[in-house]
């Protein structure tokens, strides 16, 4: 079986790239492709070194989700540890112990070996079938920079609904409940949830992109690592329990950040965007005290102009 990672590969160039280890097969990319910048170099190497892409697209999904999820975790495991940054806790009485952190670690490690890892390797003949390309060079970073930006605006979509609907008695009581477990949230948190809520909401980030290219017929599966790694970036982040002056809403007003997602899990109402303010903005269902009395003050003033016009 010959990569497609080549566009135009045939078998003996693929061979003459491939080398016994993964070393000499990026050296031979470096001195046949030199046109490629490092990312692509490393790309090629990988595919090539496999020589199976089923196997190295499941691998690489799979590597890369354990990757960042805990590379991402592990500065807020360490800033829950340090005092100093208590100031800017939302929460600041609740600060997790490394007990309940290490059971959240332990339900999300067996999470992800059992739920997530099945569609992560019978992702590749999926991409195959549907028009998700492998092959160098990529696409330029405009397009990736647009594709990723509509996935989050669709997941938000997809997540502001199905989430709200989590929230409806049965819904609640047998799946979403199990995430609501922590009231202040940690990192960990972001990915503690019922197989069943990991499945529906995962289709948001999943799904969208598949959608997506049904619908124009071509997406890179390097558009698609770079989404996944700054989904769950969002994710965790917005589970951190931190808000900073330097916390990205301070910047885009709009990008809900922890300080929107830290409320859900404080009033278990409220605030069921993941990435962006303006569907629970719309909606009228911001949380919190302050967006309950400013919906309230909403109510009342509706209800004098109402009387005012019946009086007149
Ligand atoms: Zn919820
Ligand atoms: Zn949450």
């Amino acid at each position: 079986m010959v990569s497609a990672v080549f566009e135009n590969g045939n078998a003996t160039f693929t061979n003459l790239l491939q080398h016994t280890s993964f070393r000499s097969t990026l050296q031979s990319i470096y001195q046949y492709q030199p046109q490629l910048n490092v990312m692509e170099k490393y790309w090629a190497a990988w595919y090539t070194y496999m020589n199976n892409d089923i196997l190295a697209t499941g691998l690489l999904f799979f590597l890369l989700h354990e990757f960042m999820y805990f590379f991402r975790c592990l500065p807020w495991f360490i800033i829950d540890q340090i005092p100093y940054f208590r100031r800017w806790k939302l929460q600041p009485t609740k600060i997790p112990s490394n007990k309940e952190q290490f059971y959240c670690l332990k339900s999300v490690l067996l999470s992800h070996f059992l739920v997530e890892a099945i569609p992560i390797w019978t992702f590749h003949p999926m991409c195959e079938k549907i028009g998700i390309v492998i092959e160098v060079p990529f696409p330029n970073w405009t397009t990736i920079l647009m594709e990723v930006s509509l996935f989050f605006v669709l997941e938000d979509i997809w997540h502001y609904w199905l989430h709200r609907l989590f929230h409806y008695s049965v819904f609640y009581k047998y799946i979403h409940k199990q995430h609501h477990r922590y009231a202040a949230p940690f990192g960990l948190v972001a990915e503690y949830a019922h197989p069943i809520e990991t499945m529906s909401l995962g289709f948001g980030t999943v799904g969208m992109p598949i959608l997506y290219v049904l619908y124009t017929g071509k997406l890179h599966l390097f558009t698609l690592c770079v989404w996944i790694t700054l989904r769950l970036f969002q994710a965790i982040d917005a589970h951190s329990g931190y808000d900073f002056p330097w916390s990205l809403n301070k910047f885009i007003p709009f990008w809900a950040g922890a300080e929107h997602h830290d409320l859900h899990h404080h009033y278990f109402i409220g605030n069921y965007a993941s990435s962006f303010r303006w569907w629970d903005y719309y909606m009228d269902t911001e949380a919190g005290p302050e967006a309950k009395l400013e919906r309230e003050e909403r109510m009342k003033r509706r209800a004098v102009s109402k009387m005012k016009m019946k009086v007149q």
